[in-house]
């Protein structure tokens, strides 16, 4: 890696000065490490500061930690302007009286200022990817975009009509029109996401599938979330949600089920069997009472699963580091064994996982040369986080969002010293309160 007879390597920015925590195959690390980037993508990685490079801007990691952004692995970024609007309540209780009245009642608008006070707090708390299911999906490709964000995002689809696009025939259009539109974006992929098994018909789930299939695209839908599901998908189709996925020919490497929580041994074999992505959400599983997925099985079958918060409203953050010391926490005592989801583990289901459960990880996920610079700085220069004899235990266990000091997503720096570079806080704070008052009101009417 060390290029010596080499004349002066160029850069755009260079981060040096800093513990590197690659996250790749073989989990490289290098002390005083440096990461060259050129352009949007990482050129040089190596240790002890010793290439020799001029950089247009250089970045000083002070002896913090430098490792690939975080990946959310599923989200409702909008819901953002419903956190802690209800909290405490059953889940049928909680859907009907507060969340659904609301969503009614949303538009374009609601849904952009929620996505980009999402991206502010998701940026300012390490994720550079993030992967959406709501309405109004358009205006969340555009927030994403002006935030400097990488993302997966799709349309929610299921059988009654929406808010946005009216029938479901029009939610198949305006998905396909979504994944035409952004064809090549450098930031914003599409995904087909019928909502769930008890809100989509097996005729919508096999049209989103064809769909999914004919543009090479994911195939999102929240499966086996809580036994209310299970027992609704079990009286209607007499099956195991994943034995009914199956029977309409929808597993495959391209499907990516979020929370996976209530599943038998046969379903995990189905799901290993087949390539299907899982995204676990622990926090939203234990704020909900949905339960606990078995994902140290899923692991051990060779499933890649990813991690995710879910949207605020069951959560009440969009933040990773929480997330990642949760999900070790609650699969260790769910197994009453504390050598699952180790540190390193759960650190990968964050970043390469992640990554490779929305098919991006040729792209992003791990810091190797030749892939997008999506990099996160952590400050370590703090009490919670000294000594530090191993930087994984620190980053899933020691440490929180509001550690991360610099963050590049795609080779562009959007935040420095903890100061976002692509967005103006001040002015989306003030926005999201305006629609908290909208949504006071429809609440109480
Ligand atoms: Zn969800």
């Amino acid at each position: 890696m060390i290029l010596r007879g080499i004349t002066m390597q160029h850069a755009d920015i260079a981060i040096i000065n800093g513990t590197i925590l690659t996250m790749d195959t073989q989990n490289s690390t290098f002390e005083n490490g440096f990461v060259c980037i050129r352009g949007d993508t990482i050129s040089h990685i190596g240790a002890n500061n010793e290439i020799p490079f001029q950089a247009k801007q250089i970045i000083d990691a002070k002896g913090g930690l430098i490792l690939p952004g975080l990946i959310n692995g599923h989200t409702h970024a909008a819901m953002s302007l419903f956190r802690g609007l209800a909290d405490d309540l059953p889940l049928m209780e909680w859907l009907n009286n507060y969340i659904f009245p609301v969503e009614r009642r949303i538009d374009a608008d609601f849904v952009y200022t929620g996505t980009m006070l999402a991206c502010a707090e998701m940026i300012m708390c390490g994720t550079t990817t993030f992967c959406d299911m709501y309405l109004f999906e358009e205006e969340v490709a555009r927030a994403a975009r002006e935030a400097g964000m990488r993302c997966l995002v799709g349309e929610v689809l299921y059988d009654f009509p929406s808010p946005n696009y009216g029938p479901i025939e029009k939610g198949l259009e305006y998905t396909e029109s979504l994944i035409r539109k952004w064809e090549d974006d450098p930031l914003v992929s599409i995904a087909v996401e019928p909502h769930s098994l008890f809100t989509c018909s097996p005729d919508l789930l096999t049209a989103a599938n064809e769909l999914s299939l004919n543009y090479k695209v994911p195939l999102i839908i929240h499966v086996a979330e809580t036994l209310n599901e299970i027992a609704e998908v079990r009286e209607k189709y007499g099956k195991r949600p994943f034995e009914h996925l199956d029977s309409l020919g929808i597993l495959g490497p391209h499907l990516i089920a979020d929370h996976c929580v209530h599943l038998d041994e046969s379903e995990i074999k189905r799901m290993a069997d087949h390539g299907v992505k899982a995204i676990n959400n622990p926090e939203s599983n234990m704020k909900l009472a949905s339960g606990i997925s078995p994902v140290s099985k899923l692991l051990a079958q060779g499933v890649t699963v990813g991690l995710g918060t879910d949207g605020c409203a069951s959560n009440n953050n969009l933040d990773l580091f929480t997330e990642m010391d949760m999900a070790a926490k609650l699969h260790k005592i769910a197994t009453m064994d504390p050598t699952v989801l180790d540190a390193v583990t759960v650190m990968k289901m964050a970043t390469i996982k992640g990554a490779k459960a929305l098919e991006l990880e040729d792209i992003t996920g791990s810091l190797e040369p030749g892939k997008k610079a999506d990099i996160i700085i952590v400050d370590t220069n703090k009490p919670h986080l000294t000594p530090m004899y191993n930087p994984y235990s620190h980053l899933v266990y020691a440490a929180r969002g509001s550690d991360v000091i610099h963050s590049v997503i795609n080779g562009q720096l959007v935040m420095e010293n903890r100061k976002l570079l692509t967005l103006n806080l001040d002015d989306i704070i003030a926005q999201a309160r305006a629609k908290a008052v909208q949504v006071k009101a429809w609440v109480s009417g």
